[in-house]
């Protein structure tokens, strides 16, 4: 049992739902839905919705969570979002069962739903064109328009509709719209559409279908068609909720659910919404939906982040009436707190400078015992090379050490990682262009495992890896995605892609690690210690050509953020 299990959330939405239970309201009944448009993949907002309707489903006794494909919109829609939508969220450990729907499944009972609405006087067939209506929907200060066509008889809508379905028209020419109030301050109940003709080949119904009915309407209707008793949405839909209401209630239908509204996820130095995703895709920024920059599941699969980490994040951020944005710090300290539980410590070096041990026989090699998690003694030790050629970052050394450089610099000695102490006694640089080629060192022997006899400190542990056993890698290092807390433009003309990070991504080629990483399988992540969290990449690695993501870094930006401003 997780936490989760044991010390339910709770929240505004939960508090309603136990007391429907309590007052035996759809007896008792809970069912939720998870209704994704297939028309790009998922990102880490969507989580929060799956965590959210999931989540209940397993709170409460008898509970249950469908995911739906809202389908409706068959332009945009393809099969490859619906596989990946489902990949998505088994991998973050939900289940629908045998509970899996498809808005186009209902196509036929929502046209004999349409026919009803215009049987009963409360749906036309209006004839203006799309700029039209528009010009007769009014403005936030003037009321609508009645459209020329509200008057038409029920036999004529009728009529017009059958037409309709049957491929009569063409595309455009008539839609089926709610006769509600052309007055109403709320845009959405100025008699809105409800079907459209538009000959577009859907995933599913193939051509069978020319008409399509519009979200506001095949929503609430696929909601109540699968006993839904509580229909959770983000809040954008708070304005929507009226025209559920009233279609459910023009209809007289047998179950009624009820719509409530939460706040979504946001989070800083990312967009979490399909269209700009799309827009980084299409536009090159990113390498795809998966790429390890994007707050996509995939791509923060393929990055390295668990699905614990993305359903704490959820947890945490709790569900919220208002909407907020949450700092990326948070997400990347739940990465962190998950990682350091499970991630087998080991050594590489990313920009690495060559270290020769002169008082080490050349030619001789020994294995030195390594922690591989110093957490978990479970993981238990490993072994490590040394020999007389050795790797050290190039950050670990400074010729010229300012005050509070404690690591490796002329004359100074420093311990070697399950190693030994050893001591820089020349740099040896290109005499053409300056640059350090190689350290000349020495090492204690009598240091071996890290301390000296005698009692004498070092200031400072490097990381290393022995020249000739490490294999060669390349690391990915990824950075924010947008250089602005909140991607928004403010200038004209401009978009939101003027912010995107042209330093995101950082790929070192030259990267030496320790020979054990061999063995590693696609997916495995690491902590390089001293550096960070890294995963093998699952597309572009292979055996004898590793790749690594760089998951996140040791440095712990959510504590200091935690201490500043004191949350
Ligand atoms: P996007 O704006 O990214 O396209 P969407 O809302 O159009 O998102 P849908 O496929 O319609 O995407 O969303 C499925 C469900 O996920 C909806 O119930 C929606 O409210 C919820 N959802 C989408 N984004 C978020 C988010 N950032 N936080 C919480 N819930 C979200
Ligand atoms: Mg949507």
């Amino acid at each position: 049992m997780d936490a989760l299990d044991s010390s339910p959330p709770t929240d505004f939405i939960r508090n309603i739902i136990t007391a429907d239970v309590k007052a035996n309201k759809n007896d008792g009944r809970v069912v939720t839905r998870f209704p994704p448009e297939p028309n790009g993949y998922l990102h880490v907002g969507h989580a929060k919705a799956i965590s959210l309707n999931f989540g209940i489903a397993q709170e409460y006794k008898g509970g249950t969570c469908n995911l739906r494909f809202d389908d409706t919109n068959p332009a945009k829609e393809e099969v490859e979002y619906v596989e990946s939508i489902k990949d998505d969220i088994r991998w973050l450990g939900f289940d629908w069962e045998n509970r899996l729907y498809y808005a186009s499944d209902y196509f036929e009972r929502l046209y004999d739903y349409a026919e009803q609405l215009i049987k009963r006087g409360k749906a036309y067939v209006c004839s203006l064109s799309a700029d039209e209506i528009r010009e007769y929907r009014g403005t936030l200060t003037k009321p609508g328009k009645e459209s020329p066509f509200h008057g038409r008889s029920v036999e004529e809508n009728l009529d017009l509709f059958r037409n309709m379905k049957a491929g009569q028209f063409k595309d455009g020419a008539h839609v089926l719209r709610a006769k509600i109030d052309m007055a109403s301050p709320n845009f959405n109940m100025r008699d809105p559409t409800l079907y459209r003709i538009r000959r577009v080949h859907h995933h599913r119904t193939g051509d069978q279908w020319c008409i399509y009915p519009m979200y506001d309407f095949a929503h609430c209707l696929s909601d109540s068609i699968e006993g839904i008793t509580h229909s959770l949405c983000s809040l954008e839909f708070e304005n929507n909720r009226p025209l559920y209401d009233w279609i459910l209630d023009a209809l007289e239908v047998e179950c009624h659910p009820q719509q409530i509204e939460f706040a979504r996820l946001n989070i800083t130095y990312t967009v979490l919404s399909k269209r700009k995703l799309n827009t980084l895709v299409t536009q090159g920024y990113v390498d795809g939906w998966d790429d390890p920059r994007m707050p996509t599941l995939s791509g923060m699969r393929r990055r390295g982040f668990s699905p614990e980490a993305i359903r704490n994040l959820c947890e945490r951020t709790s569900v919220a009436k208002r909407d907020s944005t949450v700092d990326m710090a948070l997400l990347e300290y739940c990465v962190r707190e998950d990682l350091n539980k499970r991630a087998p410590r080991v050594m590489g070096v990313l920009r690495p400078l060559r270290v020769v041990i002169e008082n080490y026989p050349v030619g001789q090699a020994e294995e030195l015992e390594a922690i591989n998690n110093p957490g978990d003694a479970g993981m238990g030790i490993r072994k490590v090379p040394f020999s007389r050629e050795l790797y050290i970052e190039q950050d670990d050394f400074l010729e010229e050490p300012p005050k509070k450089f404690f690591r490796l610099s002329p004359g100074r000695e420093v311990r070697l990682r399950y190693a030994y102490f050893i001591k820089c006694n020349e740099v040896i640089k290109d005499d053409r262009t300056g640059e350090i080629k190689e350290l000349r060192c020495t090492y204690d022997p009598e240091t071996k495992g890290g301390a000296a006899p005698d009692g004498r400190k070092v200031k400072a542990t490097l990381h290393w890896v022995s020249a000739k056993h490490s294999i060669p890698a390349t690391v990915r290092l990824y950075n924010y995605l947008f250089t602005k807390e909140v991607p928004v433009a403010e200038k004209e003309g401009q978009d939101f892609t003027s912010y995107v990070n042209p330093g995101s991504r950082e790929i070192l080629k030259a990267c030496r690690l320790e020979p054990s990483l061999a063995q590693a399988e696609p997916g495995n992540i690491f902590q390089f210690e001293r550096l960070g969290y890294f995963c093998l990449d699952t597309v572009d690695s292979k055996p004898d050509k590793l790749v690594f993501n760089r998951t996140v870094t040791l440095r712990d930006e959510w504590a200091k953020i935690k201490k500043r401003k004191k949350v």
